[in-house]
């Protein structure tokens, strides 16, 4: 019987069938970038725990390199699941491991979504395509929705989607969202081996980014399934309605902080969506945040899963508006205290404390920040990826190159996501703390954001003129009469901490 070479990110049952397992853990990866240490800690100790789970059946190597750990064994006789990156897998085919079988873990196949985008017929990609033909096809949300009749076209509710009850701004007077604070694990022997461990690369000169701190996030199968729980019982039922809102002193909101048990294959999105399903059935949580949850699970993550691989490995260094700015180290290094931006301050305070925000923070505060400035997107992909526990190289493509920073020209968005702080002000209560003023565009109190907006827009006005989506934004732009002092004021402020 083939020994299955499993990765650190194929931890779940459903990666294993039983017979022998070889994990090995490469120090040189660690070595290589620059990665947060609560993302070197999470992805070792859901590596250990696993191992020590089943150490009859589990051969565990801990060397320099990958090749290093197969050491003897003999390639021919190994086999694997294929891996979630193209360097990945490339590795397991230059070291000749016998055979490996299709992916696992995902909602939907390969074979569906290169179905779904033939039918494109040249057309842009849309999620919002993808989720629907992703829902009618597996019967999720659908009127008459049995398991075994057959799927209809009409959604439940009569709608696709709930934004209208799901984009709340964060509400008034509070400074916390009302539902209980987010399951969190108790960290055993295996994290403070784990921590000793780090600490002696440390030592040999291996370096972190961010500070240590206590373990947040799931990394054994049996954490994962309590972490779902405690999401679903609890946070669920208010995730849909401030899905998009942000207070500043609640890093965690109702958000279900499941990609890293997702990204760990911990948690098969299939059992995630599930339990999703059955609290709607069961009248415990509303269709529009459970729409809301499901949306983001089999739309958004498998959307983004497959264009990484649908698109190609050029994507990833794709430049469309030539953004050449070296990010300065305060960014890259969450060195924060000269920060004034209250917004980029605590979003950035958020990385290095836990190595992780929501959504709204990582596209409207960092990649727009980033986006505005013109950082260097490959620059800024490989942080987010390093900066972030639930980073890979499959979720940067979309959601950074395409998403945040338009280096596609619009394959994934129809116009840039830039925004001013006026959208800041409207979906989070940083802009109150703030020495800045959202509606001010230049002088002492110009919000970096508002100004950061138009002066970006000034410096891509050619190629914004041709996008329709743009019109209104460019008409404006024409019409604001300190544009030109407004764009001096930005060069002036170059790269310094806003
Ligand atoms: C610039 C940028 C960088 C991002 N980097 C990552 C990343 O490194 N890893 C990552 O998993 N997600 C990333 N995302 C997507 C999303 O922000 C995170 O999945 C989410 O914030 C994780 O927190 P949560 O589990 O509490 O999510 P929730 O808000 O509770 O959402 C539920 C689940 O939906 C999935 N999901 C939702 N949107 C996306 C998406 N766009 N791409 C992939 N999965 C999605 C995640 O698995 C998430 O756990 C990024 C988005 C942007 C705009
Ligand atoms: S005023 Fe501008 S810089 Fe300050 S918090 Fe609001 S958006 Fe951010």
């Amino acid at each position: 019987m083939n020994t299955r070479w499993l990765f650190a990110d194929q931890l779940g049952p459903h990666f294993d069938d039983g017979g022998p397992l070889l994990f090995i853990e490469a120090k040189s990866v660690f070595a290589r970038r620059k990665y947060h240490r609560q993302k070197a800690h999470l992805i070792l100790t859901a590596l250990h725990s696993r191992v020590l789970q089943d150490p009859e059946r589990i051969t565990f190597v801990q060397a320099d390199t990958y090749r290093q750990g197969i050491g003897d064994l003999v390639p021919g006789n190994l086999e694997g699941i294929a891996a979630t990156s193209r360097p990945a897998r490339e590795l397991v085919r230059t070291l000749g491991v016998g055979s490996v079988h299709p992916e696992r873990g995902w909602f939907t196949s390969v074979e569906e979504f290169t179905q779904w985008a033939a039918k494109r017929d040249g057309k842009r990609f849309l999620m919002e395509d993808w989720y629907r033909t992703v829902r009618r096809a597996h019967n999720v949300l659908m009127v008459d929705g049995e398991p075994s009749g057959e799927p209809t076209s009409e959604p439940a509710g009569g709608r696709w989607n709930f934004d209208s009850e799901n984009r709340l701004p964060p509400p008034r007077g509070h400074t916390h969202l009302p539902v209980p604070p987010p399951w969190q694990p108790t960290e055993d022997a295996i994290d403070e081996r784990v921590r000793s461990q780090l600490d002696t690369w440390e030592t040999e000169g291996i370096e972190f980014l961010g500070n240590d701190g206590p373990r947040r996030f799931a990394a054994t199968r049996a954490e994962a399934l309590s972490a779902l729980d405690d999401f679903i019982n609890h946070r669920l039922p208010m995730f849909g309605p401030y899905e998009d809102a942000v207070l500043w002193q609640d890093p965690f909101m109702a958000h279900s902080l499941l990609s890293v048990p997702l990204n760990l294959g911990l948690l098969h999105p299939r059992e995630v969506v599930d339990r999703a399903l059955s609290e709607y059935a069961n009248g415990r949580a509303t269709l529009a945040s459970v729409e809301g949850f499901v949306r983001q699970v089999i739309g958004w993550r498998e959307y983004v899963w497959h264009l990484y691989w649908h698109l190609g490995a050029d994507y990833e260094n794709l430049n469309a508006l030539n953004a050449q700015q070296e990010p300065p180290e305060w960014f890259l290094e969450l060195k924060t205290d000269e920060v004034q931006a209250h917004c980029l301050k605590h979003s950035l305070d958020y990385v290095r404390d836990l190595g992780y925000s929501h959504h709204i923070i990582r596209l409207m505060v960092l990649s727009n920040w980033a986006l505005e400035r013109g950082y260097q997107p490959q620059t800024i992909s490989d942080w987010f990826r390093r900066a972030f526990v639930d980073g890979y190289p499959w979720v940067m493509a979309a959601n950074v190159i395409g998403m945040g920073l338009y280096a596609d020209g619009g394959v994934m968005a129809t116009k840039p996501y830039a925004s001013g702080g006026a959208y800041l002000k409207r979906m989070t209560d940083f802009c109150g703390g703030c020495r800045y003023d959202p509606k001010i565009r230049v002088g002492e109190k110009a919000c970096p954001f508002t100004a950061g907006y138009w002066a970006f827009l000034h410096q891509h006005q050619d190629g914004f003129r041709r996008n329709h989506r743009m019109a209104t934004a460019m008409r404006t732009m024409d019409k604001l009469t300190d544009l030109s002092s407004l764009v001096a004021q930005e060069a002036e402020r170059g790269s310094a901490a806003p």
